[in-house]
Order: structure tokens, then sequence, then C-alpha cells
């Protein structure tokens, strides 16, 4: 893509959002009030604000290798993902925290291969990335012996799994889930198909998403209305 590309771009965009309409003088005078958490692969396929067609201010985004949220590790390592939770959790107090995984995931790739070239070629890919190593344990356990295609496409959903219990492990979160003020979601973007998949906690399947009813979307309106946060 030539630079000049993005230059346009951003004078289109420059248009669309300082021109023709007002979002950025509320953002500014406002401040940002983004309800949802999302955490996403770096993956340039798999861009939340346009998978979930969202407007500036309505989503707070953390992107890393394959989409992993790190076991809560209070220490004095440097914590970029974690810091990025906290300050959606206790500085804008998202109510939805959302960890959305893709197909065809790149470093999730490399985990089911446990990539030796990779090993050497990176400096610090391949460490991140052992944070899903539980993931694989799990699948080969439970379908040992599957087509590299497939146990990808399991480890992909395996890998969702592992970042949501990780986020459990956060004790601010976990607090906010256990009295209703958080709700976790699991997604998966199946970006062969076009379809976003999402994790049933009761079922452990991966199903496709449903929307809400409206019956649902007004309790949780309603909810959040008595519980403003
Ligand atoms: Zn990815």
């Amino acid at each position: 893509m030539p630079f000049s590309k993005l230059v346009k771009g951003f004078h289109l965009f420059q248009h669309k959002y300082f021109r023709e309409s007002g979002v950025y003088q509320e953002l500014t005078t406002k401040g940002q009030q983004p309800e949802a958490l999302v955490i996403a692969c770096c993956d340039s396929r798999n861009d939340p604000a346009l998978l979930l067609q969202s407007k500036p201010g309505e989503i707070f985004v953390v992107r890393n290798v394959a989409a992993i949220v790190p076991p809560y590790q209070p220490d004095d390592h440097y914590h970029g993902t974690s810091a990025a939770i906290e300050f959606a959790v206790k500085g804008l107090k998202v109510k939805d925290i959302i960890v959305l995984g893709h197909a065809m995931c790149g470093g999730v790739q490399a985990l089911a291969e446990k990539d030796k070239t990779a090993a050497a070629r990176f400096e610090f890919l391949t460490q991140w990335i052992s944070i899903g190593e539980k993931a694989c344990e799990k699948v080969d356990l439970a379908q040992p012996g599957l087509p590299p295609e497939q146990r990808q496409c399991a480890l992909e959903k395996e890998v969702i799994v592992t970042s949501l219990n990780n986020l459990m492990t956060f004790p601010w979160i976990r607090e906010g889930v256990e009295q209703g003020a958080i709700t976790l979601h699991g997604w998966y973007f199946d970006m062969v198909n076009g379809k976003l998949l999402d994790y049933n906690f009761a079922g452990g399947t991966f199903e496709a998403f449903k929307s809400p009813s409206a019956e649902e979307v007004i309790t949780r309106r309603r909810r959040r209305y008595d519980d403003p946060k």
C-alpha cells in the first residue's frame, strides 16, 4: 500500500468526523465512555471497529498477538495488555469484555506448531504465545490426532477460552462478573465464511452468534440504569 493512501485515508476520516459530524467535538468535550472492552489480535484482517461497525468512542480496544489475556501477575515487569484491561475496568468501568479471536491466526499457528524457527527468529513472540500452551494440551487431550487444519481451528477457539479463564484471575474482574456488573464474551471471527461465533459458557461450545432478544436488551439496559458505575 503506498504511504500516500494512508494520508488520503486520514483526510477522508477528517472530512467525515470533523466537518460532517460533531462526533469528535462531543468526544473531546465529554470524554470517552465506551461500554465495551475488546481484546483482539493484531492481525490486519481482524479490525474490531470495522468488524463491529462501531463509531469512535464506542469500544475500547487492546490488540496483541493472538488476542491473548495473560494471567493476573502483579510484579515489576511491563504488562501492556493487563494495563489496558485495568484502565478499561477501573477507569472506564466497561460493562462488557469481549475476547475476539479469529480464524487463520498466525500467532495460534506458531503455538500449534511449536515453531522452532520462529523461536529462533523472534525475541518476544514465542514467550508471549506460550500463555496459550494450556489450550494446546487441552485440545490434544480431548481430540488427539486431529488433522492440522482442524487442530488449528480448535486451538484458536481454545485460546479464547484460556483468555476468558485468565480474565477471571484478575480479582477486580472476578468481583465485577460475580456482582453482575461485568459480562465476559468469547467471540470467534470466522473470516473464511464471514461469520461471528459466540462462546456458550454453559455448553463449552462456539455457536453462530444470535442477536439478543428485545427483552434481553431492555433487561440489560435497566440493569445498567439501576446500577450506574
Ligand atoms: Zn491472529
